[in-house]
Parts: structure tokens; sequence; C-alpha cells
């Protein structure tokens, strides 16, 4: 993306104070996605790396991330499949669980919901500490899929998120913060 474009997309993401609790800086990305021409533009910065590339399917994490996703796999002519909370999906179902700062919690898809082997993408809105986009790939590789990169709208840089991502698939971020 050029650096005009960049700052499109920064200025339609609102900077929340104290949400949902205190302490927290909320990125809302929901005045973006009021923006046919950003959300248009994020769409395409998102496919950019992967035209050609021979993705198969894209997994879009609960829920922003099936926002994004589902534009994306469109964009890629290819496959969507949510991975869900508990409790949203009917059985039967593949699941992981994975930490939270405190407690913990699960991300579930169909069972067959993606081909032996498939090569597929991941994506959702924030990166954070890397936990859920972890347990995502985590979730892929039991379904019996190949996680062959990410895609995330923002990254927020000072929590190291990328760090607990394997260092050997790409992961793109639109936006840092
Ligand atoms: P994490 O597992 O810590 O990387 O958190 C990523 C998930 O939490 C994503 O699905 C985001 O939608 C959400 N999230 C975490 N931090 C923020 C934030 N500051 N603003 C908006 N969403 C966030």
């Amino acid at each position: 993306m050029r650096g005009l474009q960049v700052e499109r997309l920064r200025e339609r993401v609102h900077a929340v104070p104290d949400f949902p609790s205190p302490g927290i800086l909320f990125r809302d990305i929901t005045p973006l996605l009021a923006d046919a021409g950003a959300f248009g533009l994020c769409i395409d910065a998102l496919a950019a790396p992967w035209q050609g590339a021979g993705v198969e399917a894209v997994c879009g994490i609960e829920s922003r991330g099936f926002i994004f996703g589902a534009a994306l796999a469109q964009r890629l002519g290819v496959g969507f499949v949510p991975l869900r909370k508990p409790g949203k999906l009917p059985p039967p179902l593949v699941e992981v669980e994975y930490q939270l700062e405190y407690g913990h919690d699960r991300l579930q898809a169909r069972e067959g919901a993606l081909v032996d082997g498939a090569r597929t993408l991941i994506v959702d809105d924030v990166l954070a500490t890397g936990g859920t986009l972890t347990a995502a790939h985590e979730l892929v590789t039991r379904l019996g899929a190949r996680t062959v990169g990410a895609g995330v709208v923002i990254e927020l840089d000072a929590l190291g998120g990328r760090a607990r991502w394997p260092e050997d698939i790409p992961l793109h971020a639109l936006l840092h913060y």
C-alpha cells in the first residue's frame, strides 16, 4: 500500500480508551467498514500477497475476522470457513483451547470444514498478544489443512503477538500501532 492509502485506513480506525475494560485501548474498525473505498482498499491490500499463491480456503476468526475474511475469500475466489466461539456451531466439531490473560477460551470449526492439506489463509482484524491467531493456526492444523499464511488489518506491535506466530509462516499486517 502507498503511504496515502495507509493514512486513509489509519484515519478510519478509531482508538477508544478503556473499552471493553479499564486500561484497554480498543481499535474500532467500524468507521473503516462504513467507508466503501477504505474497506475495498483494505481487502485489496490483504489479498495482494496471495494473488496467484494457490490459496484454497480462507478461515476468519469470530467475529470481526468474518467480515474481512469473507470479503477476502471472495476476492481470492475461494471458500470461507468461520472459526467460532463455543456454542455457535452444531456438531460434529473440532476445537482448540487457548490461554487468555485471565482464564481461557476455545475456538471451534465444523469437522471436515477444510479439505485435507488445503492451503489455508487465516484472517482477523487485530493481532494483540497473538493467542487467538496462534490458536486458529492450531485449529486449522487439527482440521487436517495447512496454514500458508495469515493476514490482519492491525498489529499492536508492543504486545508482541508476532513472537508467538510460527516464524516460517508469512504474517502480513496492514497497519501497525
Ligand atoms: P490476542 O489473542 O491477544 O492477539 O487478541 C486478538 C483478538 O482480540 C482479536 O480477535 C481482536 O478482535 C481482539 N482484540 C484484542 N485487542 C484488541 C484491541 N486493542 N482492539 C480491538 N480488538 C482487540
